[in-house]
């Protein structure tokens, strides 16, 4: 700005302090999904273990229990030592270099962890700064390979209908067409083909699945079909193994996982596993992949990867789809983002990963966390089964669901919880939560009964 400006500069400490931060947020700053000029519903004032601090509008002050662990991600709970120190340990180093022909010992440590744990050992990482952005990056690789393959036609993808796979445009084209809002960006999007929701399944205590596995039949006989009809111009199919998480936070069983490798296989297609909800533990296993022994050729893996410190996602991808690519027109992924392999969130990622002690199941921490979230929810919920608003409580290793049978009032049923010790953020027909793994009892304890009042307060 020049600086002769007429506009008058008001520097930050000139602005009213007595004014509170949701009024100022208010029409100022954007937020997810919400109205611009909508007031947030409280602000943040201190975050520590699974607990929050929020001031509300009138500055009443509330300590409550995070459900939502910011998204899946906060998994060992606000101002981890282990995380912070290694936040500190870093910034003694460098916060951020480029990572066009340099690289550092954060990266070339995470991918070695990553790769090491991921299903099949896929030997190839490439950082993104988001999940979108590595879902992007994703679909790229798979119509550079399908080219490399002589297959340059083939740019089109396979999802399933009740999905979520990101907000950008090349995600968006994959989540469900309907709650994906494909309509708004009719221009914009890509047209890719869409499988039925797979038959939804339970897991009991003891990890058995049950389905029906007539359904399962006949939703392999849909899919093949879709296959056939449209296998010239399908690069890959790409899935969230086990848990549709924003797109209905619904569970279908692992064996619809070994139909998606199967028919990759018949057809040559690269299957894309976006485990970026689900991975380092959530569902119970370190990666959903894992409960049906399936191996992807390329991995998303983002939210959960820092523990929710900063953003970050990587895309790991197999072997042989290393190889095509190394004997393709470029040799290379197209794609690098400014902050690539980001130091900082490399170096916490690792400390993330210490934490989880992974390379010790199942005694490892993240196990017995998630067992015991597990018997917690479950337990905790069961009575909204008598809630008439409540049409369904579902429960999968650390996510705990109660669908409505109606639209959630999302501002209401936020508040009410508050009231009751826990931030909760419903969306459409579902409260549910996926709390940070350290979590105590009593503070799980305090969760789902404030869902369960929160609810039926609201909604009877
Ligand atoms: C959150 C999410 C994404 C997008 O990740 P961002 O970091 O929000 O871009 C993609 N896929 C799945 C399954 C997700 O849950």
């Amino acid at each position: 700005m020049p600086l002769s400006s007429a506009a008058p500069i008001i520097s930050s400490r000139q602005r009213p302090a007595s004014r509170g931060l949701i009024e100022r947020d208010a029409g100022l700053l954007a937020h997810p999904y919400a109205p611009v000029d909508e007031p947030p519903l409280f602000a943040v004032e201190a975050a520590s273990g699974a607990r929050l601090t929020l001031r509300d509008a009138d500055g009443t002050s509330h300590e409550v229990i995070d459900g939502m662990a910011s998204w899946w991600s906060a998994i060992h709970g606000y101002r981890h030592p282990r995380l912070d120190a290694a936040a500190r340990g870093q910034l003694e180093h460098f916060s951020h270099v480029m990572f066009g022909g340099l690289t550092h010992a954060p990266a070339v440590e995470l991918a070695e962890r990553l790769t090491a744990l991921a299903p099949g050992g896929l030997p190839h990482v490439f950082l993104a700064d988001s999940g979108s952005v590595s879902v992007e990056v994703a679909l790229k690789l798979a119509v550079q390979v399908q080219s490399a393959r002589n297959r340059p036609q083939r740019q089109r993808f396979l999802s399933l209908r009740g999905g979520y796979h990101g907000d950008t445009t090349g995600a968006m084209g994959l989540c469900d067409p309907i709650d994906g809002m494909h309509a708004s960006f009719d221009g914009l999007l890509a047209r890719h083909e869409f499988l039925p929701v797979p038959p939804a399944g339970s897991r009991d205590a003891r990890g058995e699945w049950s389905y029906d596995a007539q359904q399962l039949e006949q939703w392999r006989a849909q899919t093949t079909e879709i296959l056939q009809r449209h296998e010239g111009e399908l690069a890959g199919i790409i899935v969230e193994p086990v848990v549709q998480g924003a797109g209905g936070m619904r569970w279908y069983p692992p064996a619809v996982l070994r139909i998606l490798r199967d028919l990759a296989d018949r057809w040559d297609l690269l299957l894309i596993a976006d485990e970026i909800a689900t991975g380092f533990g959530r569902t119970g296993s370190l990666f959903a992949c894992d409960q049906a022994d399936v191996v992807p050729d390329i991995l998303c893996v983002g939210k959960a990867l820092t523990g929710g410190y900063l953003t970050l996602a990587a895309v790991l991808f197999s072997e042989r789809v290393g190889a095509t690519l190394k004997a393709s027109e470029h040799g290379a992924i197209l794609h690098g983002p400014t902050f690539m392999g980001n130091p900082l969130a490399c170096a916490i990622a690792c400390a993330s990963l210490d934490e989880l002690g992974v390379g010790a199941a199942p005694e490892a921490s993240w196990a017995r966390h998630i067992q015991r979230l597990e018997g917690a929810l479950r337990t905790g919920l069961a009575p909204a089964r008598s809630l008439n608003s409540v049409s369904d409580v579902r429960v999968l290793g650390g996510i705990g669901v109660l669908e409505l049978s109606t639209g959630v009032d999302a501002r209401r049923v936020s508040q009410r919880a508050v009231k009751y010790g826990a931030w909760v953020r419903p969306f459409r027909n579902l409260v549910y939560v996926m709390p940070p793994y350290v979590t105590s009892d009593a503070e799980l304890g305090t969760l789902t009964n404030a869902m369960v009042h929160a609810v039926a307060e609201v909604h009877g």
